[in-house]
């Protein structure tokens, strides 16, 4: 600090010395221009009133006469002697020297002054005695040298030149007199000014640091949550891995997505959204470890830096459930999950930027097989950024007829009969083949995309249930819909008209929601879901036991159908735990008058068994797996389990 006040006062003076430098010298040159001036009007004096009367009038060409010499030696000589005058000349109109008082200068060559003399002009200016080339002796003092015209006999008859010099000295101590109180204040008018000056360069300066300051700190940090941005959290994680130590442990980098924020963000609006993020992005600072680093990589998306790590999965863990605790937005208590990936070296050579597209990798994975925490492995290359190009394709996939829907049949436990077909979408990609739900719904969920798909599928499905119906089949047909879909102002609106449009009596249409789905905006979604049920649409609440629906709100939600997730039903005879859930949820759908459909029934075991406990429609791979449209007319048939009208 001290070292730059220094330097302001160095630059500061720069300025001002200068300026005082000028002010001093036009000061001076101001004062020697009066000086020449007041030299002037002494010449012009002695001239007319010393040496002009002395003379005849006669051309002094022919120099001066005896009278005449005598009379200019006296009164030279008395002003020379005053001290007015150093030296005089008279010279005649050609410029020549025809007296001197000295018996100087006769031999000299004629300078242009004295020509300028001669035709009227006055000419000064600052030398000393002798300095011209043609003087002899030492050069002496100070003086001002004259040229001017003399005039004698009639007025304004010019007879010649007069050459004067006056000393200087007295001139100079009259005019310097006042230079002396000027240059005080000037100094002191620029010593206020330097002072201004600083003191006004320190205050800018401050302001400019602070600013850049804040500059340098927007540059590297996200401006709504205040974390570190993606270029400091690339250099960050540079730095980190260019310090493992060879004893030390790993360092992780981790890349956390948030599960479904767009539909937060699309249902309550950019400033909910972003009130959330905020408080997730402190909430997860406060759980960091002095040293790790928490980023914001842009939208949902968080990026971690954690050194020296024991165990990052647990760490992550950990992190995860910290992120997915109830948050309070605008009076809303929201639950966001998020889906994380990460890889962790102990190589100090790693390449960050691998890293990262490693542990982004893993965490769309991990958000596709909802795995919460994973850790990058090669074989999950398949859901590196080609899954995004893949969302890009889907929108013309829609259009190209290159969806398709399976249909998974449903069975009374009670009579076998097959009572519906659950439709499940499939992508048959002109290069990767038949892709499952799983490859391209969660990317599709995270854009609008998901609406359109969905009414694709709400469309192909009735159409095909329409077909069935004609050629006497009676079953319905379970669609599944997306959290984003339920959520939408006009969905049941555009499910009734759908029924209309194909003719579909409303009875033959399940409308399949996931309980998570509803967590997002619970009441909206029991208000689109009132309507669906009003119009006489059954309403299933899919993988039921995986979410934390309050047993209040089931209650009051207008749901006819209760759908065990299949985690519990599959492995029911291995599990006792899961049996006893499954029993339980069987119950608690009952008692709430709902149907309860067992889905992931793989052996006929478990499908006996579920028989035995009261549930009441089951689904699974022991019945039939997903099946494309044209076969299914042929199983129907071949099961004769359906009923026919
Ligand atoms: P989901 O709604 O729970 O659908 C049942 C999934 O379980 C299907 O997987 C089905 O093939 C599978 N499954 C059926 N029986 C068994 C069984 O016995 N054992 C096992 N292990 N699995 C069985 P799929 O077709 O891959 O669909 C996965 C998920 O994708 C679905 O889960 C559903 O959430 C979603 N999905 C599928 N089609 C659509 C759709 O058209 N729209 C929306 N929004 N989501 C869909
Ligand atoms: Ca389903
Ligand atoms: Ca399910």
């Amino acid at each position: 600090m001290a070292r730059l006040l220094v330097v302001y006062a160095l630059i500061t003076a720069v300025p001002v010395i200068g300026l005082g430098i000028v002010l001093a010298g036009t000061f001076r040159k101001e004062a020697d221009r009066r000086g020449l001036a007041e030299g002037r009007s002494e010449a012009t004096l002695i001239a007319q009133v010393t040496i002009g009367p002395e003379l005849d009038g006669r051309p002094l060409s022919a120099g001066v006469s005896a009278a005449e010499k005598a009379d200019l030696d006296r009164v030279v000589r008395r002003a020379v002697a005053q001290g007015n005058v150093l030296r005089a000349r008279v010279r005649d109109l050609a410029g020549r020297v025809v007296y001197s008082e000295d018996g100087s200068g006769f031999r000299g060559p004629v300078e242009d002054e004295v020509l300028d003399a001669a035709h009227g002009e006055t000419v000064l200016s600052l030398t000393h005695l002798n300095a011209d080339s043609d003087d002899e002796g030492p050069v002496g003092v100070a003086s001002v040298e004259v040229y001017l015209p003399l005039v004698a006999g009639t007025p304004g008859h010019r007879v010649g030149v007069l050459e004067l010099y006056l000393p200087y000295a007295p001139i100079a101590r009259d005019v310097r007199a006042g230079l002396h109180s000027l240059y005080l204040d000037l100094a002191l008018g620029l010593a206020v000014l330097y002072a201004l000056l600083f003191a006004i360069t320190v205050s800018v300066s401050r302001g400019l640091r602070r600013e850049l300051s804040i500059n340098a700190f927007l540059a590297h940090h996200d401006a709504l949550t205040d974390l570190p941005n993606r270029a400091l959290f690339l250099t960050r994680a540079r730095e980190a891995v260019a310090h493992i130590s060879s004893e030390g442990r790993p360092t992780a980098v981790a890349i956390i997505d948030l599960d479904h924020f767009k539909d937060i963000n699309d249902t309550l609006g950019h400033q909910s959204g972003d009130e959330l993020l905020t408080k997730l992005a402190h909430r997860v600072s406060a759980n960091m470890r002095l040293g790790d680093t928490v980023a914001r990589l842009g939208g949902d998306e968080f990026g971690l830096i954690l050194r020296d790590v024991a165990d990052a999965h647990q760490a992550l863990a950990r992190l995860r459930e910290v992120i997915a605790a109830e948050v309070d937005v605008r009076g809303l208590s929201l639950s966001v999950a998020p889906s994380i990936g990460f890889v962790a070296v102990s190589d100090r050579d790693a390449d960050v930027d691998t890293m990262l597209q490693h542990a982004e990798v893993a965490m769309y994975a991990a958000k596709t097989q909802h795995a919460g925490v994973l850790e990058y492995r090669p074989d999950l290359n398949h859901y590196d950024a080609s899954s995004l190009g893949l969302v890009a394709e889907l929108r013309h996939a829609i259009s190209d007829g290159q969806l398709v829907l399976h249909y998974q049949p449903q069975a009374s436990t009670a009579t076998g009969r097959i009572t519906a077909l659950e439709a499940l979408v499939r992508w048959e990609h002109p290069e990767h083949g038949l892709l499952a739900p799983d490859r391209f719904l969660p990317l599709a969920e995270q854009t609008d995309l998901i609406d359109t798909l969905t009414h694709w599928v709400l469309d192909a499905a009735l159409s095909r249930i329409q077909y069935l119906t004609d050629r006497g089949l009676d079953v319905a047909v379970a669609v599944n819909v997306s959290a984003r879909s339920i959520v939408r102002q006009d969905f049941a609106r555009e499910v009734i008209e759908a029924l209309e449009r194909h003719d579909v009596p409303p009875e033959r249409l399940i409308v399949e929601v996931t309980e998570t789905a509803l967590l997002i905006d619970p009441a909206r979604a029991a208000e689109v879901l009132a309507r669906l049920a009003d119009a006489g649409v059954t309403v299933s609440l899919d993988d039921f036991g995986q979410g934390q629906t309050s047993l209040g709100y089931l209650s009051r939600l207008p749901v006819q159908e209760l759908k065990i997730d299949r985690s519990f039903v599959t492995d029911m005879h291995e599990n006792p735990a899961h049996a006893a859930i499954v029993r339980s949820i069987v119950d608690l759908g009952h008692n709430l008058a709902m149907r309860v459909v067992a889905e992931g029934i793989e052996t006929e075991a478990v499908l006996d068994t579920l028989r035995d406990c009261g549930c009441d429609v089951a689904q699974g791979f022991f019945l039939a797996r997903p099946m494309p449209a044209d076969s299914l007319e042929a199983w129907l048939a071949a099961t004769g389990k359906q009923s026919r009208r």
